[in-house]
């Protein structure tokens, strides 16, 4: 793998391409590409906290999924994937970070059916952007729009026009975030997974093909065990959704959040609520180790 720009460097972003790392303007991909022409790719979205990748298993094993799905070769090995993205966080420095990897199915003229041809590999790490004390005292705004998506919501790909325009219809309705319903039924975010408290039960709709198998959704279920809350994964009515005492949601780069507001209606007391708050600071105790083994 070539360098264009030395390791040492500490920069705070750097972005890499089939084999070199470039300053993030300089990235260029062909416009022949299936990931611009297509959307024919998969991609993944890593947090790294004082220079530690968080969950990075995790992470590698959905992009081994969502490539086999498709049907796009995996280009590299779990233990390749796991030195090229953490050369890259190296090279940004300790600061916390968001890495996007994607993979897509190559360059080829157009033509729908697949190409024999290698697979694009392009990825760039970033500073990760904080979450807002506001956003933590007062919790998130949300809408509820119909999920407009088809029925691989499971692969993780860059096809995100769907997702893309539900959060602008969220933004231009002056809200964060847009949950969505299918069939009368809660999915997820337009980019986060959702969870309810109903009766002091945390519940989140079962991962199937309709909602992406978020690794922090995961990572929230086994600490909320760990704290001894009651948690369930069962579909979620929209009637559950609007009369729930808290709703949050939860991404990797935002990790969990309280939303307090649906539909302009108060949810619940209309505050960010104890369960939310308990699954936070665990969340957030194990951001702080990650932290602290990078000092250490
Ligand atoms: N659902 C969707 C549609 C998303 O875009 C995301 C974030 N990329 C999530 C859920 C959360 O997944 P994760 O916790 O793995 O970031």
């Amino acid at each position: 793998m070539n360098s264009q720009v030395p390791a040492g460097d500490s920069l705070l972003e750097m972005a890499w391409v089939n084999g070199e790392f470039v300053a993030p303007a300089a990235a260029k991909v062909s416009a022949l590409d299936r990931g611009f022409i297509f959307g024919d790719a998969v991609y993944e979205v890593v947090p790294a906290y004082g220079g530690n990748l968080f969950l990075l298993q995790s992470h590698l094993q959905r992009l081994a999924r969502s490539l086999e799905i498709t049907r796009i070769r995996n280009p590299y090995s779990d233990e390749q994937w796991g030195d090229l993205l953490q050369g890259l966080v190296d090279r940004c420095g300790n600061h916390d970070q968001s890495v996007y990897l994607q993979v897509t199915r190559g360059v080829a003229p157009r033509d729908h059916a697949f190409p024999d041809v290698e697979p694009t590999v392009f990825c760039l790490s970033r500073p990760l952007a904080e979450t807002s004390d506001q956003q933590l005292d007062q919790g998130l705004v949300a809408i509820t729009t119909a999920d407009i998506r088809w029925d691989y919501c499971h692969a993780k790909t860059t096809s995100l026009i769907a997702n893309v325009m539900l959060r602008q219809q969220a933004v231009d309705a002056g809200a964060d975030e847009a949950l969505l319903l299918r069939d009368g039924l809660l999915t997820e975010g337009s980019a986060s997974n959702a969870f309810v408290v109903v009766r002091g039960e945390l519940l989140t709709p079962t991962a199937g093909e309709q909602l992406l198998h978020g690794i922090t959704r995961e990572r929230i279920l086994q600490l909320a065990r760990q704290q001894n809350i009651p948690v369930a994964e069962r579909s979620v009515s929209e009637q559950q959704l609007r009369r729930a005492d808290e709703i949050c949601i939860s991404s990797s780069t935002k990790g969990i959040l309280p939303v307090t507001r649906l539909d302009d209606v108060a949810v619940g007391e209309g505050t960010p609520g104890p369960v939310w708050h308990a699954i936070w600071q665990a969340y957030q105790a194990e951001i702080a180790q990650l932290r602290k083994g990078a000092a250490g």
